[in-house]
């Protein structure tokens, strides 16, 4: 099972077993399938799709709101992408975080990357960005909402919000 260590303690999040399963199949990435099927963007829960980067809500989330930001391009790592792509990704950590504030208002954020299946990369072959929202107290409450049906009831409610947030607020804005 993956886990994300986060201060001292680990969310515990048993329905990513299924996501890493999934990511298993050979050639498989779920984020270039995406890009491709733009008429799918509400069930891919795709939420921007800037010029060189795209934004989708994690199904399989450490926590409500976890977000991913990833480049267009199929690159693996930092020392692939260039200045242009950088910059973006950089700028869509802000507007992430300005669109889960308004939205959800969390009390703070896991913002990071995992570079290699050992460093607990799902998709070590197409690099991104985890935005993770957290409340005081959250690693006692994702234990208790554990059941998958749960979490994506509430991903497509969370995924209009968002849509609803980002346009009255003219997010992203780059
Ligand atoms: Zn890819």
């Amino acid at each position: 099972m993956e886990t994300i260590t986060l201060q001292q303690e680990n969310l515990w999040a048993p329905w990513r077993t299924k996501y890493i399963q999934g990511l298993s199949k050979p050639g498989g990435c779920f984020i270039c399938d995406y890009l491709q099927n733009s008429g799918a963007d509400e069930e891919n829960l795709v939420l921007w799709r800037t010029e060189k980067s795209v934004v989708v809500l994690n199904r399989f989330p450490y926590n409500n709101g976890h977000l991913l930001i990833a480049p267009i391009r199929h690159i693996p790592d930092l020392a692939a992408a260039d200045e242009a792509e950088l910059f973006e990704m950089t700028k869509l950590i802000r507007e992430t975080q300005k669109a889960l504030s308004l939205s959800i208002k969390p009390h703070g954020f896991n913002i990071g990357m995992n570079f290699g299946r050992c460093a607990g990369a799902g998709l070590p072959e197409h690099m991104h960005v985890h935005v993770v929202p957290r409340w005081d107290g959250d690693t006692n409450f994702m234990s208790v909402c554990s059941e998958t049906k749960v979490i994506s009831q509430s991903l497509t409610e969370l995924y209009r919000l968002l849509k609803e947030v980002s346009k009255k607020n003219n997010l992203p804005n780059l």
